[in-house]
């Protein structure tokens, strides 16, 4: 068993539905640079999913979908208010302040991984003058980085602040499939019914190899885009194979069976782990991710015994990712291994 599995949802490989969308889409020759047939299904496959006429582009990775849509809604004088744990802040190398031009990022806190709308307020309205970033965008993630999720009822009052604050509203949906499955919503309650401008709808963490779509709710916002993408690198000559898998999943449902699988797995997860007597869980599961205090002597056994989890994301807790790979027998295996270890430990009657 591959102790690994647990660290990231992108240690899993692609889904079969991707790639077999793949395969077909590697018959014959095909027109370039997204003036292909598989691309121009996949756009519309994701207007159908979204029930909009929305503008899609596909991108290499998430950082590039991040950047370059903020970039597309600053300008280099403007500001971005996101979250102090948020991905575009800790895990972008300064991805979005570069594409912008220097677009300053304002980070706001907020319980759980979300943006507390009061300090939005505070943050965008305690300057005005010309002497301070403009506050332009207001950006969250959906589902978060410690893998809780906004409620429609949440993320319509963001929305509605984003509006009276004249900010455009951004989510980061590397994993937006898990909050689709979490929330149980349709995809446009969750995005331009409550106001979303903007989604980086991540492909690749839910079965994809590479593929991240930038998805456009205001035609207008999208003007220029795609020469935004070219001059980053971002324009893929042989879009085909990035657009395939989004036909694939769609057309077979496994975009939210994915997500609704790997999100089920970490229910089983933080079950297991909270049969173990000193763990405690950090963040609520609503998604994919469990996030858990442990006793620093299990840890270390842990690591010492061969598994490999992450201890820096986010609120520094040790994290444990599910995704669509994820089985119940290797959930239960590491369970059984833990408390096996716990009992060594005599972690036992907690
Ligand atoms: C994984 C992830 C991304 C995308 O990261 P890349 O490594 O650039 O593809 C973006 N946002 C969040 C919240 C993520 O977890």
């Amino acid at each position: 068993m591959d102790k690994t599995m647990f660290a990231s949802d992108n240690y899993s490989g692609i889904c079969p539905e991707a790639l077999q969308a793949i395969v077909e889409a590697n018959a014959g020759y095909s027109r370039s640079y997204g003036e292909d047939a598989w691309t121009e299904k996949a756009c519309n496959r994701l207007r159908e999913f979204f029930e909009c006429d929305c503008d899609v582009f596909f991108v290499f990775n998430g950082t590039a979908a991040n950047s370059l849509a903020l970039a597309s809604l600053c300008r280099s004088y403007h500001s971005i208010v996101c979250h102090e744990v948020a991905h575009v802040e800790t895990d972008e190398c300064g991805a979005a302040e570069f594409f912008s031009n220097g677009s300053k990022i304002l980070l706001v806190s907020g319980a759980a991984g979300k943006v507390d709308p009061a300090a939005i307020v505070h943050t965008v309205s305690r300057r005005s003058d010309i002497h301070y970033p403009r506050p332009k965008v207001l950006s969250i993630s959906q589902a978060t980085e410690l893998g809780t999720l906004y409620s429609v009822t949440e993320l319509e009052h963001l929305g509605e602040t984003a509006r009276r604050h004249q900010l455009a509203l951004h989510v980061d949906g590397a994993r937006f499939a898990n909050a689709l499955a979490g929330l149980k919503e349709s995809p446009a309650t969750l995005t331009w019914r409550a106001g979303v401008d903007v989604l980086t709808f991540g492909g690749t963490k839910n079965g994809m190899p590479i593929s991240e779509a930038v998805i456009f709710f205001n035609h207008q916002l999208a003007e220029e885009f795609a020469f935004r993408c070219k001059q980053a690198g971002q324009l893929a000559s042989k879009m085909r194979y990035l657009a395939a898998p989004w036909v694939g999943m769609l057309e077979k449902g496994s975009l939210l069976a994915n997500a609704l699988h790997a999100n089920s797995c970490a229910q089983l997860l933080a079950k297991q782990l909270l049969r173990i007597p000193g763990v405690t869980l950090v963040h609520p599961v609503q998604a994919n991710a469990v996030f858990v205090q442990l006793p620093e002597l299990l840890l270390e056994r842990l690591r010492q015994a061969g598994w490999h989890f992450y201890t820096f994301i986010g609120s520094g807790h040790a994290r444990f990712m599910c995704s669509w790979q994820t089985t119940e027998e290797e959930i239960r295996a590491f369970g059984d291994e833990l408390a096996t270890i716990a009992a060594e430990l005599k972690l036992a009657g907690g």
